[in-house]
């Protein structure tokens, strides 16, 4: 994926969760993206807020969002029924932007144009601009009753600034006898018949019910994203 389409996809949902570590604790807020480019995506807060200086100590962030948590109902066994949607996350590296700066990408990024008007007319904000410049992530696509997308779940990793992660989902080893449990345990239909048994990364929502159901121990959890 590229940088402008993973922005469309924070931008669509518009508020967004921003965390970040902060004496071993993990802080969060609400906020929004406000531009992009080759270099990353922009967001901003001001200058005594405490959350700026967080990140300008850990430089490290995470932030999440998810189109629409509205829950429509029940079913006869008390299960939630939600929308069709998507969760969007990342977690990054940031980098502070100096004033100058700011206002040298405005001349040819007309969305941070805004910045550097709200930098103009509020003091604060000249100190509060930040840049992702290199992130992981992953877009959680779902229909759980299927009524509008032909998938459950539909996951999506990417990275951009070089950073590297690893694919969603247990691994199966060559202790499968090809028993085949797994796969009938799995309502998320990500388990391929094979020698051995295969997960599929992009339809796995990473449960673990086929790694505690194998008779052969056969599946290792799943890598830390
Ligand atoms: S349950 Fe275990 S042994 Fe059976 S097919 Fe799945 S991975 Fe292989
Ligand atoms: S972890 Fe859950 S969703 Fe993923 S393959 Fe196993 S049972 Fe299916």
């Amino acid at each position: 994926m590229t940088v402008k389409e993973i922005y469309e996809m924070f931008e669509a949902i518009g508020v967004l969760t921003f965390s970040t570590i902060h004496n071993g604790e993990v802080h969060s807020r609400v906020a929004h993206f406000n531009g992009y480019d080759e270099n990353g995506i922009y967001f901003r807060t001001m200058w005594n807020k405490p959350y700026g200086r967080q990140l300008k100590a850990s430089k490290k962030v995470t932030v999440c969002g998810i189109t629409d948590s509205r829950i429509l109902g029940h079913d006869e066994e008390g299960v939630p029924d939600f929308p069709p949607g998507y969760t969007i996350r990342l977690i990054g590296e940031v980098r502070h932007l100096e004033e100058n700066e700011v206002r040298e990408l405005a001349k040819t990024n007309k969305d941070l144009e805004l910045a550097v008007y709200d930098m103009d007319k509020y003091p604060a904000m000249k100190d509060g601009n930040f840049v992702i410049y290199k992130a992981k992530g992953e877009i959680f696509d779902y229909d759980f009753e299927c009524t509008k997308r032909d998938h459950k779940v539909l996951r999506t990793r990417f990275e951009f600034g070089g950073m590297s992660y690893n694919e969603a989902g247990p691994i199966i080893t060559d202790k499968c006898i090809e028993c085949g449990q797994c796969k009938d345990v799995c309502s998320f239909k990500a388990i391929e018949e094979g020698a051995p048994y295969k997960v599929l990364s992009h339809k796995c929502d990473d449960c673990g019910s086929c790694i505690m159901t194998c008779p052969m121990d056969a599946i290792q959890v799943s890598k830390v994203f």
